[in-house]
């Protein structure tokens, strides 16, 4: 595999797969027009073809990720002011769900890097800071966006911990002391998606005030450089889908972090995650491109037109016309609720708001399993060998329902709950 970034003159006519959400229909920007589409040409002229590579052998697409860097796409969500794209959570989700129909591996991990940018970019700009700490915190940020769009650092987003604490629920266990200059961290995350290939691990965990119980008011979000001391990637990655993720354990043993790491102000994440509930949606992006991949590729096999098999058209038959209706009509399902969920996406939002963004988040995550399923079922034997793509996206599909914060039965949970209680409610 070529180490130099590969380059892509974006040409906006006579592609075979058409944009996910046509720019017309769906009234997008200029800017969400050009981005997804130079998504949706990335990822189907260089991200497909590599894609069953990353994920036979279970490794990290960095080829993909020289080629993002080479289009700016690592700077997707840094501001235009510090020399990035500028794009708002729409722009991204739309651009997203392109790269996802093409690889599920990239989409995800790419998430995770740019959420780095997103949550310290557009949305912290939507919070309460004081003005002092606004300009520190602009100035904290540049230092980060100047490392991804100069020197194409990648970073990840490790909150998981194997405890409550990543649904939200708990702090988490592991824990910054303030000291000269700077932290020191300590703990554990798993699944750790680019465990080993990011240059900086934006780790999400709880500052220690001595005496003080822990509490998720303290939660600091700070970016760890991968090199530091006391950093380490521990365990294997062997899962049945994403395999390309490598979302391997990270171990920090008294790792010291100054005080330019941090990648929003102390307090500010708390605040974030209960006034700007949308950014727990950006995962959703990765598996609505993997629904559409399904239905694309059932498509495109009926009509005996699929890449790699023979020219035998199955699409006369009755059942198969049902299915496809079948597919069609979920995929619009969900398409429609998930754009009607990004569109909102905003500080404050709603009850309803939110309510339709844990609709929109199972929505998509479920009907993404659920037409990879329908698609081999309609396709048939031939279509679920290793050699084309659907058996891939039938696997990396499955787990867009385990991503916590909002697992597809943790969204079921806050609907029922919160559409029978008002905030604060009880039944004593
Ligand atoms: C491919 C992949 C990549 C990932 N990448 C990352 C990453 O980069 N960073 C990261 O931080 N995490 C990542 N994750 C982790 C993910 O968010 C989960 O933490 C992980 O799947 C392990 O969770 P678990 O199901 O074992 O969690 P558990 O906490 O054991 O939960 C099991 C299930 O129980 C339910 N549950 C959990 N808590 C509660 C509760 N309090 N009340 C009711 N029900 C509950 C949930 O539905 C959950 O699915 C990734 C996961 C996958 C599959």
């Amino acid at each position: 595999m070529a180490d130099a970034a590969q380059t892509l003159d974006v040409d906006f006519s006579g592609d075979a797969d058409s944009a996910m959400f046509d720019p017309s229909a769906f009234r997008l920007t200029e800017k969400e027009a050009r981005l997804a589409e130079k998504a949706r040409r990335l990822g189907r002229e260089l991200f497909a073809p590599r894609a069953s590579q990353w994920d036979r052998d279970a490794i990290f697409p960095s080829q993909n990720y020289k080629d993002m860097h080479s289009h700016n796409f690592l700077g997707i969500c840094v501001p235009e002011a510090d020399g990035g794209e500028g794009a708002e959570f729409r722009a991204y989700c739309l651009t997203a769900a392109e790269i996802g129909r093409y690889c599920g591996a990239t989409a995800l991990t790419w998430n995770m890097h740019v959420c780095s940018c997103l949550w310290s970019g557009t949305l912290a700009d939507d919070l309460d800071m004081s003005d002092e700490q606004r300009v520190e915190h602009k100035r904290r940020r540049a230092i980060h966006y100047k490392r991804i769009l100069n020197e194409g650092a990648v970073y990840s987003q490790p909150f998981s911990e194997g405890s409550s604490a990543a649904a939200g629920f708990t702090p988490f266990a592991t824990q910054a002391r303030k000291v000269d200059g700077g932290y020191r961290v300590s703990g554990k995350k798993i699944f750790a998606s680019l465990a080993g290939h990011a240059d900086y691990y934006g780790v999400l965990c709880t500052l220690i005030h001595e005496g003080q119980k822990p509490s998720r008011r303290d939660t600091l979000y700070l970016a760890i450089p991968a090199k530091a001391d006391g950093v380490s990637v521990v365990g294997d990655w062997d899962p049945v889908g994403m395999r390309g993720t490598v979302s391997r354990t990270l171990l920090f043993d008294d790792v010291f972090v100054d005080d330019d790491a941090q990648l929003m102000p102390q307090g500010v994440y708390f605040q974030a995650a209960s006034s700007w509930p949308h950014m727990f949606l950006t995962l959703s992006p990765t598996y609505m491109g993997i629904a559409q991949a399904a239905y694309d590729f059932t498509v495109q096999y009926l009509r005996g037109e699929a890449p790699g098999t023979p020219p035998v058209k199955r699409r006369m038959y009755p059942t198969k016309q049902l299915a496809v209706a079948e597919m069609h009509t979920k995929l619009e399902c969900a398409k429609a609720i998930w754009f009607q969920a990004i569109t909102e996406a905003g500080p404050s939002p709603s009850k309803e708001q939110i309510l339709r963004a844990y609709t929109a988040q199972y929505t998509v995550m479920e009907t993404s399993n659920d037409l990879c399923r329908l698609a081999i079922r309609t396709c048939g034997g031939q279509s679920m060998l290793c050699a084309l793509p659907l058996e891939r996206l039938y696997r990396d599909s499955r787990c867009g329902s385990l991503m916590l914060p909002w697992t597809a039965e943790l969204c079921m949970d806050r609907i029922g709950r919160e559409a029978l209680y008002e905030a604060g409610e009880t039944d004593d």
